[in-house]
């Protein structure tokens, strides 16, 4: 559920007693709070901004992170990455390239 915090169902979070309370709901926060609902502990996760929220990203994410959730991503992902080009002009372009996914 996500609620304001002035409005009966916010009154009502704030009035049950949580095994744990996360504060900040980016991505370590979020991470943290699956794997306690999960382990079976009541959470609540509270954020100071309404989200969706405005948040500059990439949207990248590394293989190295991916291995570390706990659920797929797939669904959500765009495009899969197997390389860089790197250039600060058109001369100086430096490409790498992978057999296995990067990004
Ligand atoms: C321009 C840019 C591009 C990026 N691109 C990528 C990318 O492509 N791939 C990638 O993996 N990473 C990227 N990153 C890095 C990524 O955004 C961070 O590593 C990640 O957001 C860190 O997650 P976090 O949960 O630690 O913190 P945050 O994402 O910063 O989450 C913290 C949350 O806590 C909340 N909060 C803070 N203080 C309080 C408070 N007092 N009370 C309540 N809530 C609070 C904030 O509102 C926020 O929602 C990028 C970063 C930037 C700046």
């Amino acid at each position: 559920m996500i609620a304001p915090l002035n409005d009966p169902a916010g009154r009502y979070i704030m009035q049950k007693k949580w095994d744990v309370i996360v504060v900040g709901a980016g991505p370590a926060g979020c991470a943290a709070a699956y794997d306690l609902v999960t382990s079976g502990r009541s959470v609540l996760l509270l954020d100071r901004c309404d989200f969706p929220r405005r948040k500059a990203c990439g949207g990248g994410v590394t293989m190295k992170a991916a291995r570390v959730l706990r659920y797929s991503i797939k669904p959500v992902v765009v495009a899969t990455v197997y390389g860089i080009h790197v250039s600060k002009t058109s001369s100086t372009r430096r490409t790498s390239t992978a057999h296995n996914p990067c990004v």
